[in-house]
């Protein structure tokens, strides 16, 4: 899965895994770095193996590997310091993900495809058109909700289709809980998370009326302030398309590493290509990423000089 995996590459990864070991596979789960507190409730992600803290196990486990499954990202740059590793690896890699341009020379099969809601969608297909349908079970559908959830803003985004509501009618009928893990998710953070957002929203907020964008950069001393931990600012750039006629949200974060952009857009704008020319990143038509080595106030004057070459797309 990418580096700070979401609930659509953890679920993706978690479906996958359950999947491979009720055939009798030995099945190791590694995620690039941390992931946020709000998924560890989720089948199997205890035993999910984070390499930043256990990186000689990860290599030596790769080393072993006959088979390497990347989920939910399309270029081994998105598992951040395992790029070189797993280029070099000598096993069969199969790519499942739903990102825009794929760099195919990475993966040796694959399945992509931008019309799917999220990866977790993709791993149901993959099980229910496999010999093995019969073996789906209430831990895979459990993950497989998860993404699915997530990744479409809770079946709301354009990409939601009649197939992604016939895959989770059908992961009910396998007894999914989907109300506890709507819970788990989105009403189980500290009361900081909380006035973090009311801070950030208040202080942090710009809205570029001339150009329908809404900016929010958040400076490492809020982090700081609230106790932010991974996880706890995922969603917050959604807010900024809440308000009315505003096409582009765009929400900067000072994170210690590095600058990490977050895009969201309504309609035909398009962040994947923005991200991609501007702002090292990339992602989908409506929802994008993006990172910088530059400090947090050259990233916001830049951003003001590049929506102006998209005035004609914004207003
Ligand atoms: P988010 O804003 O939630 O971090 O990311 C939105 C979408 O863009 C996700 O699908 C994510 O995988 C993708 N994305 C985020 N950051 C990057 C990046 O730096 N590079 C690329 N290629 N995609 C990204
Ligand atoms: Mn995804």
């Amino acid at each position: 899965m990418h580096q700070k995996p979401d609930g659509d590459a953890m679920g993706a990864a978690l479906g996958l895994y359950h999947f491979l070991k009720s055939l009798g596979n030995n099945v190791v789960v590694i995620s690039p770095t941390n992931w946020a507190k709000f998924l560890n409730w989720m089948p199997g992600c205890s035993e999910v193996v984070d390499y930043e803290l256990y990186t000689q196990k990860c290599i030596e486990l790769l080393g072993k590997a006959d088979m390497l499954f990347c989920l939910d990202f399309n270029s081994m740059h998105r598992t951040k310091r395992m790029e070189t590793l797993l280029l070099g690896a000598n096993c069969v890699k199969v790519l499942i993900d739903h990102h825009e341009q794929p760099v195919e020379e990475h993966f040796d099969y694959g399945a992509s495809d931008i019309t799917k809601s999220s990866t977790c969608e993709m791993v149901y297909d993959f099980i229910v058109r496999s010999p093995f349908a019969d073996k789906l079970n209430l831990d895979m559908a459990t993950c497989i909700y998860t993404g699915i959830l997530t990744d479409t803003g809770s079946f709301r985004f354009a990409v939601t289709s009649a197939q992604t509501h016939k895959a989770v009618a059908h992961l009910k009928e396998l007894g999914l809980e989907h109300s506890i893990i709507h819970e788990n998710i989105y009403d189980n953070f500290l009361e900081n998370r909380l006035r973090f957002i009311g801070n950030a929203l208040l202080h942090r907020l710009e809205v570029l009326y001339e150009y329908n964008t809404a900016l929010m950069a958040i400076p490492k001393h809020d982090l700081v302030r609230f106790q932010i931990q991974t996880g706890d600012t995922e969603g917050l750039v959604n807010y900024l398309l809440s308000i009315e006629g505003i096409k582009l949200g765009a929400l900067l974060i000072d994170r210690t590493e590095e600058r990490k952009w977050s895009f969201r857009s309504k309609g035909d704008f398009d962040v994947n290509e923005m991200a991609r020319d501007h702002f090292e990143g990339g992602g989908h038509k409506n929802a994008a990423g993006g990172r910088s080595s530059e400090s947090l106030d050259i990233n916001i004057r830049k951003f003001k000089e590049v929506i102006k070459q998209y005035e004609y797309q914004l207003i």
